[in-house]
């Protein structure tokens, strides 16, 4: 089969497609074979260097849809044949097969697309962990989705819009910004517009937001907690760069004024049971029309490089999706 392998850590370009064995699974594992691979930014900082270090060569990727082809012993709650959705990967997903281990399939819904299911997990999961399990999110609340146009502030846009909040979402082309629209929030900001901020706190009648999910903290966060409502929370899902761009400078009066609350989050501190009720929420999602993934961009597997490109330098329409 053929995969994609990163032998040195670099550009976009050390990505290169290879012949690599076929997978066999052992005890308790699956191969699943993939008809689409979800592209997160996340594999970008890790094949430059800046993320720690994968034994090379590796594989990237965690995301991806297809079928099952083959299960090891012990394997119970799949079958050969059946459509699934991966939640990690024990060999990479950036290939024609991944081996995974049984819980790492997740069943995708016959109205699902291979490619929706490919955008399920890193984004659907890291918008659900961040509103519902972090800012424990209540319908009747305003929600500020700081870049809501990529794969994780759409996939917020609309759970939150599933259990009745008011949505505020931001995107920086006139594209973007029709798509937030589309998918659920009632107002739209371009968040390169000098003042745009001024305007969280116009449509919320000075209250400000009570939940904000914030994609570029490391710029934004100052601000978030001036838009914050009393006992407001900010979820910090981005944040590019390190000391030397955009360090964020943080007025902690502004918090204590609010009884407000910065919540970090990272998918990998999910715990099984929380895992569990996570995709018992995204397939229900699915099932009942309310979650549908939008897909931006799709590359040929062989084109990884270039969505890598995209996913860091062209403005986000939806998820980037690579097709084997
Ligand atoms: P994506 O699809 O590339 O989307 C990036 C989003 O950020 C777009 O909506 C973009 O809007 C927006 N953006 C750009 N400049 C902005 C600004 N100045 N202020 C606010 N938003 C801005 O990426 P994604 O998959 O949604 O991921 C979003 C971020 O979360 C990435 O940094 C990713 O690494 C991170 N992430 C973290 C976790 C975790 O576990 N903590 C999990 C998943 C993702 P325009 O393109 O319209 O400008």
């Amino acid at each position: 089969m053929k995969a994609i392998r990163v032998h040195e850590f670099g550009p976009p370009e050390v990505l290169k497609l290879e012949e690599v064995p076929d997978l066999q699974p052992g005890a308790g594992q699956v191969v699943v074979r993939m008809h689409a691979v979800g592209v997160n930014p996340v594999e970008t900082y890790i094949r430059s260097g800046i993320y720690p270090k994968p034994p090379t060569p590796y594989t990237p990727g965690a995301d991806g849809a297809g079928v099952i082809e083959a299960v090891g012993e012990g394997v119970t709650r799949v079958r050969i044949g059946d459509r699934v959705y991966t939640a990690g990967t024990l060999t990479g997903a950036y290939a024609e097969q991944a081996l995974c281990r049984e819980a790492q399939v997740r069943r995708l819904p016959e109205r699902a697309s291979f490619a929706q299911g490919a955008a399920m997990f890193v984004p659907y999961g890291t918008a659900y962990r961040s509103l519902f399990q972090r800012a424990h999110i209540q319908p009747g609340e305003t929600l500020f989705v700081h870049g809501a146009s990529g794969g994780v502030g759409l996939a917020c846009v609309q759970l939150a819009r599933a259990i009745g909040m008011t949505i505020i979402g931001t995107a920086s082309t006139e594209q973007g910004r029709r798509l937030v629209i589309e998918q659920g929030a009632h107002h739209v900001l371009d968040h390169r517009a000098p003042g745009y901020l001024e305007q969280v706190l116009q449509l919320t009648n000075g209250r400000g937001a009570d939940v904000i999910v914030e994609m570029l903290a490391n710029i934004n966060l100052g601000n978030d907690l001036n838009v914050l409502a009393q006992g407001g929370r900010v979820v910090v899902v981005g944040n590019r760069g390190e000391n030397n761009q955009g360090t964020v400078a943080i007025n902690p009066r502004a918090a204590m004024q609010r009884d407000a609350a910065i919540l970090g989050m990272t998918l990998a501190n999910v715990t099984p049971p929380e895992m569990e009720k996570i995709h018992a929420a995204l397939i229900a999602g699915l099932e009942n029309g309310s979650l549908q993934p939008v897909i931006g961009q799709q590359f040929a597997l062989a084109d990884a490089a270039k969505a890598h490109h995209a996913v860091i330098e062209s403005t986000a329409y939806g998820k980037i999706v690579l097709v084997p």
